[in-house]
């Protein structure tokens, strides 16, 4: 052992133990190194937040629960509150807590059925993955260490085909999926597993590379460190199918430029070639038979949306996307004026109806409309037609005149050095139109935009209101904008 190693104590948690399946590499720098971890993101603290109100939710399937809280209490302490819990029959218990072999885990909800202990574990998530049996399974293994046998383990999770209508339905809202059988087996493996994470914990770092795994299940809190020293247009920024970007690198190969070309498809080569020589490349032909395919009036439409595990609103399912914004720009004629409109919903109502109308008394018949990546547009008009079906008609004409503006971003048609394989609308921009950015702007992404969503409507001080308003308004005005001006510059090539 190297010497130079501090000493790391044996005790695991669940998440701990979740980190060691993913990668070894991983627990260790959390127990050795956790000052090397990345910051976490707004979108990160975004799913957590999700996680909890879910699981708070789910703990209503068994009213009357008593909770053991984690703050406040030492482990130890937790685990006498939940033995005696236990010990006085109580039929629920949130957040039971138990400790063996110094391993410590939370139960989400224990409950006393008429053939004994249930354990239940809640996920946000809309079905059971892997990783949620390898947790339950740790669970299990503990509680038995602790001497509970529970007749049953489960899964609680989201149903994302439930669609609300009045008051929440939660038998509907939740699916609970029986895991029992899966996590039985598993038992075996579960000890073999915490002993070599811990034999690895008192030894060197483990050695290992960077692979998928850095980002399945879980985006590993790691990657700024252990990614550091891949450069810049490396095998890792080659988009789409063809080579392999890990078997490239397992061979030695990481800058694009050691790539031989003739590992690569045509759009990979065209990537490669054009970052090497710093040119684009254009497919005129291509530019012109797409133009050729636009028919005026235009109007190039955005959405901005929200979702939610928990639907606000009658007529919503989980994690459905729900338009609150729109941002549309006009052209009657080529070459004519462009008029701008845009609807912004108001915090605390369902947008949708007053959304639909705005927008359906604007867009005239028969206009083509374009969208970046119309397959998200197209999935946000479904859903409208779904709600209001007497304008399901005019919604289904508008969806068939859609036109995609990606498209030939997206096939190489145009392809922009700069923009490094990518063909998000965010990244072609600037390259194409180098006069419009997105730098600066207080919303510079639709998750941003959704999370702004959710802070008007939890906002109480008119002014911070007003100031996320303003800077929605700004971004989605943008999005739409930016695709006038990329149309008008694939009409110069
Ligand atoms: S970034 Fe990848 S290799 Fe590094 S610790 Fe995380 S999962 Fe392991």
């Amino acid at each position: 052992m190297n010497d130079n190693i501090r000493p790391v104590s044996s005790y695991l948690s669940k998440s701990l133990y979740i980190r060691g399946r993913q990668c070894h590499k991983s627990l260790w720098l959390h127990k050795h190194s956790p000052e090397l971890k990345d910051e976490v993101s707004e979108s990160q603290d975004a799913l957590f937040a999700t996680g909890f109100a879910v699981g708070d939710l789910a703990q209503e399937l068994f009213p009357g629960g008593v909770e053991v809280p984690y703050d406040g209490l030492s482990h130890d302490e937790q685990v006498e509150r939940t033995r005696t819990l236990m010990a006085e029959r109580t039929a629920t218990i949130y957040e039971a807590t138990f400790l063996h072999d110094a391993i410590f885990v939370k139960a989400d909800i224990l409950h006393h059925g008429p053939r004994g202990w249930e354990l239940y574990e809640v996920k946000a998530s809309t079905g059971v993955k892997d990783y949620h049996i390898y947790d339950a399974a740790l669970q299990l293994h503990v509680l038995r260490g602790a001497g509970i046998e529970p007749v049953r383990v489960s899964i609680i999770h989201v149903n994302n085909s439930y669609v609300r209508s009045g008051e929440l339905d939660l038998r509907q809202l939740f699916t609970i999926e029986d895991i029992t059988v899966q996590v039985k087996e598993l038992q075996p493996l579960v000890p073999q597993e915490i002993i070599a994470q811990r034999a690895m914990l008192v030894g060197d770092m483990p050695a290992i590379g960077i692979g998928p795994h850095c980002d399945d299940p879980y985006e590993c809190d790691f990657s700024g460190h252990c990614w550091r020293n891949i450069p810049e247009d490396s095998v890792f920024d080659l988009r789409g199918r063809g080579a392999d970007r890990f078997a490239l690198y397992r061979e030695g190969i990481v800058r694009q430029a050691d790539i031989p070309l003739d590992m690569l498809n045509d759009a990979q080569r065209i990537q490669v070639e054009s970052t090497l020589l710093e040119r684009d490349s254009i497919d005129r032909e291509g530019v012109k038979e797409f133009l050729d395919s636009i028919n005026y009036p235009l109007c190039f439409l955005d959405f901005e949306t929200f979702m939610e595990p928990i639907p606000s609103f009658d007529g919503i399912r989980p994690y459905q996307q729900v338009p609150f914004q729109f941002s549309l720009h006009i052209q009657h004629e080529p070459g004519g004026e462009v008029e701008h409109h845009g609807f912004l919903g108001e915090p605390g109502s369902d947008p949708r109806a007053e959304l639909l109308k705005m927008l359906l008394r604007l867009i005239p018949g028969a206009s083509c409309i374009i969208a970046w990546n119309q397959s998200f547009e197209i999935r946000v008009l479904d859903g409208l037609a779904e709600m209001f079906p007497a304008h399901r008609d005019r919604i289904e004409q508008m969806i068939a005149n859609f036109c995609d503006l990606m498209v030939p971003f997206r096939n190489r048609t145009i392809y922009l050095w700069r923009t490094k394989g990518s063909y998000s609308i965010k990244e072609v921009l600037p390259a194409f139109v180098p006069e419009l950015t997105y730098d600066g702007l207080e919303i510079a992404d639709g998750g941003a935009a959704m999370d702004a969503w959710h802070i008007m409507n939890s906002a109480n001080d008119s002014v911070e209101l007003a100031r996320v308003r303003t800077a929605l308004w700004e971004y989605c005005k943008l999005d739409t904008l930016a695709m006038v001006r990329i149309l008008e510059k694939m009409g110069t090539l």
